[in-house]
């Protein structure tokens, strides 16, 4: 659970949404994806505009320092664990139990399982930049994806 590589500037790129044609089972989205860099600050965080190149539109990314995006990484890794300690426990509970604690000791498990694995997926992947506006979920047809990992300083 290393996640990616960090250092003062981030790699990531941003998608505008071209087209979307709907299918049977799946919709397919085309996507304009365009590079974006980004410049950590010293020190707490910063909202940082950025203008989409093909459409002119705006949307905001919230950029973390290092130590606030390292502190954020150590939570993530204890909720994971915690996580993961709490599903092993319940699970090896579930052998001793009686028949009335079962659904609760099971309910647990899978909680613990679940959030192990949602807060490792997001582990992986987080490196200190988060859309904030327009919205959390919908920046009016653009998507923050992955890039290629931290440029050179
Ligand atoms: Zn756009």
């Amino acid at each position: 659970m290393a996640g990616r590589p960090l250092g003062p500037y981030i790699g990531l790129s941003y998608g505008h949404l071209i087209s979307t044609t709907p299918g049977v089972v799946v919709t397919r989205d085309r996507w304009a994806v365009h590079p974006l860099a980004l410049e950590r600050p010293d020190h707490g965080r910063r909202d940082e505009p950025v203008r989409c190149a093909t459409c002119g539109r705006t949307f905001t990314v919230r950029v973390l320092s290092l130590d606030r995006t390292l502190r954020l990484r150590r939570t993530l890794r204890a909720s994971a664990i915690t996580g993961l300690a709490l599903s092993v426990l319940c699970a090896a509970l579930l052998a001793v139990a009686g028949e009335g604690a079962v659904p609760v000791l099971a309910f647990l498990a899978s909680v613990g399982a679940v959030t192990a694995l949602l807060t490792a997926m997001r582990l992986r992947l987080e490196v200190g930049a988060t859309p904030r506006r327009p919205t959390l979920t919908r920046l009016r047809g653009h998507r923050v994806l992955p890039g290629a990992g931290e440029l050179p300083a």
